[in-house]
């Protein structure tokens, strides 16, 4: 109910202006996204690959409902991109695009050319683009883009949630060499007819879809925080004798940092999703309804002040 209760919030105008005003927001908002700027982004990026982890970078600022907002959102991902390659790290951090940051609720062909700018400025970059999953009801446009993509950028990276009932479908689909597919439980409110609303179930899917992939002939990006879920990605991987360069894990940034350097440190890729820019609040309210924990640290920084 909770769950429910701040996902709607995230998309709610009254609570945004309540979240985004208070005076304790900040410290908490900063556990979870790098900060403002691309000055930010790449110092925080510069500090991860240093350590040994992969970075993707994600711009801040989705559901975008106008052409102007729709190109500068593009924009500033091959500016990102730009300085990103310029910086030398090109190898190691990525970035992760929304359609509909790009202009994907409005017109579907105009986030398709958007989403091209930014591959071509990846690929310069030396680098690639994953396209984050979304709403439900936008799963198979989005997946309809990727695949759009892949003709002449086939290294884009595509997510499956597990939370959807046809994820495991979808991950056979895809699980096919060079394909790079992203698997994570799923962040966003979808109703029981297209989604398991049962944490259990939720589980018992991931490892169901983690099982087609790790057996698959693509690249598994295995994007959770759950410790036995990592678990079995681990058995797995010696089961399907996998090396450790053939598939990922990936969290996000502020999110089980230590585990993050203690999978690296055993020899695994772990790459971290580092969030920037100024429009954090979905992003931020996603994260609290994930975890009641989360929520605690909010309330206590609120308490403490
Ligand atoms: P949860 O069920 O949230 O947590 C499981 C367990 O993990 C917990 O019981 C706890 O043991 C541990 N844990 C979780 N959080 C914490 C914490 N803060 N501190 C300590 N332990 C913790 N969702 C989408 O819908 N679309 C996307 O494109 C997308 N991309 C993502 C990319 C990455 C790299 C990641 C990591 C997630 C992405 N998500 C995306 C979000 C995802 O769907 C989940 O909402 C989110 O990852 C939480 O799920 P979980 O697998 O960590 O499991």
């Amino acid at each position: 109910m909770l769950r429910q209760a701040l996902l709607v919030a995230s998309r709610s105008g009254g609570a945004r202006r309540v979240v985004e005003t208070a005076p304790f927001t900040g410290d908490v908002v900063r556990r979870f996204v790098a900060g403002e700027t691309i000055d930010d982004a790449l110092r925080v990026t510069g500090g991860l690959t240093g350590e040994g982890l992969l970075v993707s970078l994600d711009v801040l600022g989705e559901d975008t409902h106008d052409e102007g907002r729709a190109e500068a959102n593009a924009a500033h991902y091959v500016e990102l991109l730009g300085r990103l390659g310029a910086a030398g790290l090109g190898r190691r951090a990525e970035v992760s695009l929304k359609l509909s940051a790009i202009g994907r609720t409005f017109d579907e062909d105009l986030a398709l050319e958007n989403a091209r700018r930014v591959c071509a400025a990846a690929r310069s970059a030396g680098t690639t683009v994953t396209i984050d999953m979304e709403e439900h009801t936008a799963v198979d446009s989005t997946l309809g883009v990727v695949h759009e993509l892949r003709r002449d950028y086939p290294d884009v990276g595509a997510v499956v949630q597990a939370y959807l009932r046809r994820a495991e479908e979808h991950c056979a689909e895809l699980a096919y060499e060079g394909s790079r597919v992203r698997l994570c439980k799923g962040a966003y409110a979808a109703p029981a007819a297209v989604a398991f609303t049962d944490k259990e179930e939720v589980d018992r899917s991931y490892v169901r879809c983690m099982k087609v992939l790790m057996a698959g002939k693509g690249y598994p990006m295995l994007a959770t925080h759950d410790p036995r879920l990592i678990e079995v990605a681990g058995a797995l991987s010696v089961l399907n004798e996998r090396d450790d360069d053939t598939f990922e894990y990936q969290m996000l940034y502020g999110i089980r940092p230590q585990e993050q350097r203690r999978l690296a440190a055993e020899g695994a890729q772990v790459r971290v999703y580092v969030p920037y820019g100024r429009e954090w609040y979905q992003y931020f309210m996603r994260r609290l309804a994930e975890r009641p924990a989360n929520l605690r640290f909010f309330m206590r920084s609120l308490v403490g002040r």
